[in-house]
């Protein structure tokens, strides 16, 4: 087998390790000393077509590949991890569900603007007694005409606040239906009943931003459900697979 790394790879890491060091190192001492997250830094990504690296050209992404991605957030997290965890939350936890899962209807609306870096992507499935055990969750999204009603806190929510789309997973159906008692949604920032809780202080990532997300009678309208209902858990476990790349890269970098 061949490790070598092709000249696009090697190019794509020379231009990431351009910009880490050029754009985003000056501000990490800062950034982490006083623990925000620079918006700007993210669009900074986008403009250089980071945010959609992985996704194909005809949804405005680079089409690259996976190993272009971990070269890509590799190089992010040599100078600044928060910027890694940003990017790849928003690519790989908030993105790729709505490639993998989404309508053409719901990629032309959500992960077009995603790939571009024009909205960020976030990812909402921890809940305060549902961490490793996630079937434990209690968020619940009942249906009501055309819409479904979300009620329920997520917690430690990477890119929260800032992120403009979320995928979030709530039960729709009763406990028997274990697993399949779950589904997918995509919740946009600003929609009525969806707020924002408590800001995590951490003790590492601190340039990336934790938070709660709050849904108190949310209506999400029927056309933001991603995929099939019942297929939630499903989703959210394939999307942490993929999620691993990026972790992985994370510390690599
Ligand atoms: C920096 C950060 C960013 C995050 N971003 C997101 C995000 O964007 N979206 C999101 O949905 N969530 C996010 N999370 C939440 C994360 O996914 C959870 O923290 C994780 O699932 C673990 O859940 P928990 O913290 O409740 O720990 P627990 O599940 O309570 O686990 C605590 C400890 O117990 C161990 N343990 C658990 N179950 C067992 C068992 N059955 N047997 C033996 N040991 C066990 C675990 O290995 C762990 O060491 C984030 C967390 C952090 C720290």
């Amino acid at each position: 087998m061949d490790f070598k790394l092709s000249e696009e790879h090697e190019m794509i890491r020379q231009s990431v390790r351009n910009f880490a060091e050029g754009v985003l190192a000056p501000g990490v001492v800062d950034r982490d000393e006083k623990e925000y997250f620079d918006r700007n830094t993210f669009d900074q990504m986008g403009q250089l077509g980071l945010t959609g690296i992985p996704f194909a050209e005809n949804y405005s992404g680079a089409g690259m590949d996976y190993v272009a991605y971990a070269i890509a957030v590799e190089e992010l997290g040599r100078v600044d991890p928060s910027a890694a965890d940003t990017l790849s939350t928003h690519v790989s936890l908030g993105s790729w569900p709505i490639l993998a899962y989404g309508s053409e209807e719901q990629k032309q609306k959500f992960l077009v603007p995603m790939a571009q870096g024009i909205k960020q992507g976030g990812f909402g499935l921890t809940e305060s007694n549902a961490g490793s055990d996630a079937l434990a969750m209690s968020c619940k999204a009942d249906p009501d005409g055309d819409s479904y009603v979300l009620n329920g806190t997520k917690i430690f929510i990477t890119n929260a606040g800032s992120a403009d789309v979320y995928v979030v997973f709530a039960r729709t159906g009763p406990k028997e239906l274990r697993s399949k008692a779950f589904s997918a949604f995509i919740v946009e920032k600003g929609t009525p009943g969806f707020t924002f809780g408590k800001f995590e202080k951490k003790m590492g990532l601190r340039g990336t931003q934790n938070c709660d997300l709050v849904f108190e009678d949310c209506r999400i309208p029927k056309e933001n459900l991603l995929g099939k209902e019942g297929e939630g858990f499903k989703i959210a476990m394939q999307t942490l697979d993929g999620g691993r790349i990026g972790i992985a890269a994370q510390s690599v970098g």
